[in-house]
């Protein structure tokens, strides 16, 4: 008995040695990493110019922050409306075609867009926002490791050179962007496979709304 509770401690000890040499190891390959130090400059144009496509969870946040339905934060937008890669797994089908759940306009800008130009739902923006303007790629999926972090060319972002950027946070974000993408471009293939397909209501009823 004694023998086994050693043999336990001395494997769990074993695990946390390892996770902790792990974790170490993506922090010390961060450091080493070569990037651009930006800050924004609150241009507001990319709040502005890009329509944002959003995640289920991007809209639970918002619909909790706001108080408002989901019908009214999100609109869906057609293929041609919007450039973006036709292989993504964001394109949801519809009866009257493929769409893609965006955030809502008003007067060519984010309905989150205040005149000053800033985010009136900065807490609860969707992750997209948070990690714009940067482009951050990873080695690959399972060991996260980031290969490369590059400023995004969606469009002329203002960004001002900076000393310092938060690249753990950056990082963080972008790693929970994707999970959430995952997990998102799932529901839609789900949607898109069922034979029962409805409108756009009966997506948003899907993706738990
Ligand atoms: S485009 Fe660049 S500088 Fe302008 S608001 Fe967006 S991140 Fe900031
Ligand atoms: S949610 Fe906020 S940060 Fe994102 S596009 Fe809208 S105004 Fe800009």
């Amino acid at each position: 008995m004694f023998i086994l509770l050693v043999d336990i401690l001395i494997l769990g000890l074993s695990l946390y040695l390892l996770i902790r040499i792990f974790i170490e190891m993506r922090g010390t390959v961060l450091k080493k990493l070569k990037y651009p130090k930006v800050q924004c400059a609150r241009c507001g144009s990319c709040c502005r110019i890009p329509f944002v496509p959003v995640t289920h969870k991007d809209l639970e946040r918002l619909v909790k922050a706001t108080g408002k339905p989901a019908g009214r934060i999100v609109r869906f937008c057609t293929f041609s409306e919007m450039e973006f890669d036709p292989e993504s797994g964001l394109w949801i089908s519809f009866k009257s075609g493929r769409r893609a759940m965006i955030l809502r306009r008003k007067n060519g800008r984010c309905i989150f867009q205040t005149p000053k130009r800033a985010c009136a739902e900065y807490e609860a923006r969707p992750q997209t926002c948070r990690t714009f303007p940067y482009d951050v790629s990873f080695e690959d999926e399972k060991s996260g490791v980031v290969d490369e972090i590059a400023l995004n060319t969606v469009l002329a972002c203002k960004a001002e050179k900076c000393p310092k950027i938060d690249l753990e946070m950056l990082v963080a974000n972008v790693r929970k962007e994707n999970k959430e993408d995952k997990e998102y471009h799932k529901l839609v293939w789900a949607w898109n496979e069922s034979g029962e397909k409805g409108g756009t209501a009966d997506f948003l009823k899907h993706i738990g709304f």
